[in-house]
């Protein structure tokens, strides 16, 4: 079983697609980490990435979609995967569907979280993070115990520069202009489920796998 999540910033993806993996017993493929290890480990295409980047340039679909299709044969794979961070565009859907369909394999479920923009700006514009030992927290759902300061090491709590409302409204358009066209085609292709992203992450988690049991996909 392979799903790919969606969801805006702030709608709980990498935290979902973390859970939903552990639950399902599927391999969590989260981009941004495949990212590092290919450059760290030196892979062929990690090599390839490096030059794209060293050059301040995107690194192109293709070797994305290969860094992806390769972590989708590794071992712990097999059973199934969670995609976070990974098709972000069409472009990028059409590639892994076409290489997948070279294999016989095939996407079987798209889950879109959606929560509400006025509820991600909340979200994002509350996030506060510790200068000293990075903890996050939010002043409306998570506040620190003492106003502006970090319960665990007393440090000064700061709003990283992409939380700030410009920002944020910046990134959620964006976000939503890439996504719109991406979840159109999912939901042509019968394979969208939308799951509310609203509640404790316990919560979602559940609506989410309750969503798949009655899609079957894990009858077996
Ligand atoms: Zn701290």
């Amino acid at each position: 079983m392979y799903i790919i999540l969606l969801g805006a910033p702030g709608a709980g993806k990498g935290t979902q697609a973390t859970a939903i993996a552990q639950k399902l017993n599927l391999a969590h493929i989260a981009s941004g980490d495949l990212f590092r290890q290919a450059l760290e480990q030196g892979t062929g295409l990690g090599r390839q990435a490096r030059v794209y980047m060293e050059k301040g340039e995107l690194v192109p679909d293709e070797v994305t979609t290969q860094m992806i299709l390769e972590r989708m044969s590794a071992p712990d794979s097999e059973k199934g995967a969670v995609l976070d961070g990974f098709p972000r565009n069409l472009e990028q859907a059409k590639a892994l569907d076409k290489a997948l369909a070279g294999q016989s394999r095939a996407i079987d479920r798209i889950i879109a979280i959606s929560v509400s923009e006025e509820e991600l700006r909340k979200r994002l514009g509350g996030r506060r993070v510790c200068r000293q030992c990075q903890t996050v927290y939010n002043i409306v759902e998570s506040p620190p115990e003492v106003g502006g300061k970090c319960d665990k090491c007393g440090g000064e709590l700061y709003q990283r520069p992409d939380d700030t409302a410009e920002t944020v409204k910046k990134r959620l358009e964006v976000y939503f202009e890439q996504t719109a066209p991406l979840i159109d085609y999912y939901r042509q292709k019968g394979k969208l489920i939308e799951v509310g992203g609203e509640g404790t992450i316990d919560e979602v988690t559940r609506r989410t796998v309750a969503a798949l049991n009655e899609g079957e996909l894990i009858a077996r």
